[in-house]
C-alpha cells in the first residue's frame, strides 16, 4: 500500500490501492483484497493523506457462534512534511525527506484494520443466539424448550381450577 506521491502535482487526488490481504500481512482470518482509498492532499511543505480501508474477515458472532464473513472499515489521517525528520509526539506524523519517494501506508492499514474488528460481534442485529437450555441455533431452529417453561404454568392453573371445581 505505497503512494507514489513525486508523480502527483500539487492538489488534491484520489488514489486506490488494493492489496491481497495475505500478501499485506494480515492474519489468515481476513480474505480477499483489501482497499484504499486515498484523498492526498499535496502541497508545497505538506501531504495531507485521508484514507479509508476496508477488508473482509472471517469473524465469530458473540450471540450464536456462527462464522460469518464481515466486511470492516476504518479511516485514519496522515500527515508528511517535506522536512528533516524532528522529534514528533503526534500520531500519524512523517518526515519526508529527499531519499523518500514513496509513502509506505502498510503499517497503519493493518493496525486500522485490526483496531476496526467491532467489540461486540454479530452475525445479525436480529441474531437470535442460542437457547439457554438446549444450545440450539435459533436462527435455524425452534427448540421445544420455551414451550416446556410455559408449561408448568398451565399446570398450575389447572390444579387451580380443579380445587376451585371440588
Ligand atoms: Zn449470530
Ligand atoms: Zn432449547
Amino acid at each position: 500500500m505505497i503512494i507514489k506521491y513525486k508523480n502527483y502535482t500539487s492538489g488534491v487526488h484520489s488514489i486506490d490501492e488494493r492489496k491481497d490481504s495475505q500478501e499485506l500481512g494480515m492474519g489468515e482470518d481476513y480474505t480477499g483484497d483489501v482497499l484504499l482509498s486515498c484523498s492526498m492532499d499535496k502541497s508545497q511543505h505538506q501531504i495531507l493523506l485521508n484514507c479509508e480501508i476496508t477488508a473482509n474477515v472471517k469473524l465469530s458472532c458473540d450471540r450464536c457462534g456462527e462464522d460469518f464473513l464481515g466486511e470492516i472499515y476504518n479511516e485514519f489521517q496522515v500527515t508528511c512534511f517535506f522536512e528533516e525528520e524532528r522529534e514528533s509526539k503526534e500520531e500519524n506524523v512523517r518526515f519526508l525527506t529527499a531519499e523518500n519517494e514513496i509513502i509506505d501506508l502498510s503499517e497503519e492499514v493493518k493496525e486500522y484494520l485490526t483496531l476496526a474488528i467491532p467489540m461486540k460481534i454479530l452475525c445479525d442485529d436480529d441474531c437470535k443466539g442460542l437457547c439457554v437450555s438446549c444450545g440450539a441455533n435459533l436462527n435455524e431452529v425452534t427448540c421445544e424448550c420455551n414451550k416446556e417453561k410455559i408449561n408448568p404454568i398451565w399446570d398450575e392453573l389447572k390444579k387451580l381450577k380443579n380445587n376451585l371445581n371440588n
